[in-house]
């Protein structure tokens, strides 16, 4: 079974690996739109999978990293493309949710977003 929550964000960045005269290369702003999903089996007791208070504090912590920075200067997402945020998220919450099981990024305004589920997968 599987839970999730989701939060937003607003940052900037720019791609340092962009072609030169290409606009990723200046810097600009995204809202990201970002979907967390746990996997496991709810307690039989309580039928609860993870609270979703201890759910939401996670996602707040790191949301509280994200937003309105400059992901450029974030340590380890010197190069903040979809693929490496969701890899970041991924690192900072799988100790206080280890039942992680799937990042989301969706960068709406583009049409476009970025789904990890994990090193194994
Ligand atoms: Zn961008």
């Amino acid at each position: 079974m599987r839970i999730y929550k989701e939060f937003y964000f607003d940052a900037a960045h720019f791609l340092p690996d962009a072609p030169d005269g290409h606009p990723n290369r200046r810097m600009h702003g995204h809202s990201f739109r970002v979907v967390i999903w746990l996997e496991g089996r709810p307690n039989p007791a309580t039928g609860i999978l993870r609270h979703f208070e201890d759910f939401e504090s996670a996602l707040m912590a790191v949301r509280e990293e994200l937003d309105h920075h400059m992901l450029n200067d974030i340590e380890g997402l010197e190069k903040p493309t979809l693929e490496h945020i969701a890899v970041w998220i991924w690192e900072r919450l799988k100790g206080p949710l280890p039942e992680i099981a799937q990042v989301e990024i969706h960068r709406a305004s583009c049409r476009e977003g970025c789904i990890y589920t994990g090193p194994e997968a």
